[in-house]
């Protein structure tokens, strides 16, 4: 059985107005992920949105001091970006449509992710959305030390640095074992 985590593809994170844009490379990437995710959804396979949520007043988090304030509680910058947002509106009542609030990094961190996916039998795991060095990255190294398989999408993955999502996609294949496709 096979997962796939959709990982911060919110107004914040691509719309050209966002908090804590990646813009133009996230943008590139909506076609690709909406299919990826729309293919995943139609054949029944879990589909987890893994999204960042924040709170301005929350002074222990340290990403409060890191990054301007991004992905807060029920803001437009939240909501998903684009066609992903429409796609997430028909499905969101479907069985195998699961939606994770995020409060760190990896989709793991303090979340009921890892429970989800072994009462389903899930061992493999598809990775996309953005930051591809950062949340992409810190959800790739928790499911490398649970030992999933992990499958990441490399036309559904952005940064806002190319360097940085370069040297991710190596340290995918290289050190995490995945299998990065690419078509
Ligand atoms: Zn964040």
């Amino acid at each position: 059985m096979k997962a796939l985590i959709s990982i911060d593809y919110t107004n914040d994170f691509v719309a050209a107005d966002g908090a804590l844009t990646t813009g133009k490379a996230g943008q590139n990437i909506e076609a690709a992920l909406v299919e990826l995710t729309d293919k995943f959804t139609a054949a029944g396979d879990f589909v987890v949105y893994a999204i960042d949520r924040h709170d301005k007043a929350d002074v222990h988090h340290p990403e409060n001091k890191l990054f301007p304030p991004h992905n807060l509680a029920g803001t437009k910058g939240r909501k998903l970006y684009g066609s992903l947002n429409d796609l997430y509106t028909k499905t969101k009542d479907l069985e195998n449509i699961y939606w994770i609030d995020k409060r760190h990094y990896s989709a793991f961190c303090g979340t009921d992710l890892d429970i989800r996916l072994r009462e389903r039998d899930i061992s493999e795991i598809h990775l996309a959305g953005v930051c591809t060095d950062i949340c992409v990255l810190h959800t790739a190294v928790d499911a490398y030390n649970l030992g999933y398989k992990i499958f990441i999408h490399a036309d559904a993955v952005a940064s806002f640095d190319p360097v940085g999502h370069e040297w991710a996609l190596g340290h995918f294949a290289n050190m995490l074992g995945a299998r990065i496709i690419d078509e």
